[in-house]
């Protein structure tokens, strides 16, 4: 992340982690054809007109000429080389343009000056963190500009009374947790790319992770922000205080919204004090089932786990194969439990019972802090690890009641069965939060085409048990098909009106969403 630090915008786009390390990354290629066939083309003929004219060569150069009269040089780039690795997020089978122009502003000004020129010359904006999401919400479109705001990167306050920190949208999640960690803080929503992903990225999709069982999501910490709308207007929303109900809660309507409705530029983030280290144990199962009783058993008995996790057989082979982990390899599914609590073996002694009585083979509690670390190492490795399986992934992201959670695993595995894939599944098992991981090789279409009909299928699933087609990833450009089947017309309709209040013109991250 240091490298996305740097002043250079062609090394932080070498140094992207989809360029880096991201297995699936020519599966992008591969299937961008296929996605362009399934795109929404009621959606794309909104957006038609702006796009049309952005593309055109005039608008083009006034474009970049209006950008450089409000921006330092090195912040607006426009060599078709360079633009174009700014063009997608880590998400397979999702469309993406080609951007006329890629601003990396570091004021709010500048951001202001990006949005009023859009809005003069009717430019699509599509705004990015550090490009980690899953779902194609900040791949670009054509003729837009990409509005990165990485370089806005500075924590301007932690306030240990107020118990808030006020930051910047560029910066990263593992150095906003660090810096309050040494106030004796604690910025819970942890997602796994927490050493990659910014806040303003986790903000756009309302962000989950490890911890969520016991501390919320992202949602929960985002007490105020300042957003730049449309037209280059400052909005001001929320609060800095403990509490405050002064009007409409635009706030939690800004975090999860992708980018559609404003550019976050501020965020006012709510703190909790440093728990003790947590301590984790790792329970083996001979099934997905039982490991799923366990999980019941555990929240039934009212257990606070600061994290309950589950990887499923073929999830711990590939976290095995990569990195040689020791873990073990003939286990149908790996539950680990956390507990942040004063006596955490005392709390993994009651849970481990709990798993035993589920029909766990193997309970193994961490001795420490240490051991407990390379346990969530192995967790945290799972989708890189899924992704080595084959030459392509597609990750879902479907959350059910706990309730539902052995259904849901239970009919996975008969998805995987029915198509002739390797469906890798890990699981935010205490959330009910789980993430099936289609493999499969991007060269053969026939697997591809089977690989797109099962994730389609997962998320039916979800839906069918009474839960949700994404938990925390988003919806982006790989599931509008899907949102509206989950909001229903009613929905669809009230959720467009808002976006047109926001940004009449549509030009905020089109295409994406609805
Ligand atoms: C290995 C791996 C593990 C992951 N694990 C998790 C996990 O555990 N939990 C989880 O929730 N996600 C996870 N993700 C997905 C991803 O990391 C998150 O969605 C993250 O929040 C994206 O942050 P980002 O900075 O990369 O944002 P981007 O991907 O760049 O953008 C995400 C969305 O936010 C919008 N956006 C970005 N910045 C702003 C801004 N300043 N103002 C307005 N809109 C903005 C974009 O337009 C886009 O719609 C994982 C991804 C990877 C690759």
């Amino acid at each position: 992340m240091d490298d996305l630090r740097q002043d250079d915008p062609h090394q932080a786009a070498q140094t992207h982690p989809a360029a880096q390390d991201h297995p699936a990354a020519p599966a992008h290629e591969a299937t961008r054809a296929h996605e362009a066939d399934r795109a929404d083309h009621a959606s794309q003929a909104d957006q038609a007109d702006h796009t049309d004219q952005a593309h055109a060569p005039d608008v083009v150069a006034r474009l970049h000429t209006m950008l450089r009269a409000g921006l330092p040089a090195d912040a607006v780039l426009t060599d078709p080389d360079v633009t174009a690795s700014y063009s997608r997020d880590m998400a397979s089978f999702c469309a993406a343009g080609t951007p006329a122009a890629v601003v990396l502003p570091r004021t709010v000004e500048q951001v202001r000056h990006v949005m009023r020129t859009a809005t003069e010359l009717r430019v699509p904006v599509v705004p990015q963190g550090a490009r980690t999401g899953l779902s194609g919400a900040a791949n670009a479109s054509d003729g837009c500009i990409v509005l990165s705001l990485v370089k806005m990167d500075r924590i301007l306050e932690i306030s240990p009374v107020d118990r808030i920190a006020v930051v910047e949208p560029g910066v990263v999640n593992a150095v906003l947790s660090r810096a309050v960690a040494e106030h004796g803080l604690y910025y819970p929503p942890d997602p796994s790319s927490w050493e990659t992903c910014t806040i303003g990225g986790n903000i756009g999709t309302a962000s989950g992770g490890l911890c969520c069982v016991k501390y919320g999501v992202t949602a929960e910490y985002v007490l105020g922000l300042d957003v730049v709308l449309a037209d280059g207007r400052l909005l001001r929303t929320g609060r800095r205080t403990a509490k405050g109900v002064a009007g409409y809660d635009l706030t939690r309507l800004f975090v999860g919204s992708e980018g559609s409705l404003g550019i976050v530029v501020g965020a006012v983030l709510a703190l909790k004090p440093q728990p003790p280290a947590q301590l984790v144990l790792a329970a083996e199962f001979p099934s997905a089932e039982a490991a799923c009783e366990a999980v019941c058993a555990i929240m039934e008995r009212g257990h606070t786990p600061s994290l309950l996790e589950l990887m499923d057989g073929t999830t711990v082979r590939a976290v095995n194969r990569l990195a040689h982990m020791g873990l073990p390899n003939t286990t149908e599914a790996l539950l680990l439990c956390a507990f942040d609590t004063p006596d955490p073996a005392a709390d993994l002694a009651a849970v481990g019972e709990l798993c035993r009585a589920a029909g766990a083979t193997e309970v193994v509690p961490a001795d420490d802090a240490a051991e407990s670390e390379l346990l969530l190492q192995a967790r945290r490795l799972s989708l890189t690890a899924l992704e080595t399986l084959k030459t392509a992934t597609m990750i879902d992201d479907v959350c059910v009641p706990r309730t539902k959670l052995a259904a849901m695993l239970a009919g996975t595995a008969e998805i995987a069965e029915k198509y002739g894939l390797t469906i890798g599944v890990c699981a935010h098992a205490g959330d009910g939060n789980t993430h099936p991981v289609v493999c499969f090789d991007h060269a053969d279409e026939d697997e591809s085409r089977r690989a797109r009909e099962s994730f389609d299928e997962i998320m039916a699933l979800g839906l069918a048990l009474g839960g949700t087609i994404t938990g925390e990833h988003g919806v982006g450009v790989l599931k509008k098909e899907w949102l509206a089947r989950e909001l229903g017309p009613v929905g669809v309709e009230l959720q467009r009106g808002i976006k047109k209040t926001f940004d009449p013109l549509g030009l905020l991250n089109p295409g994406k969403l609805f």
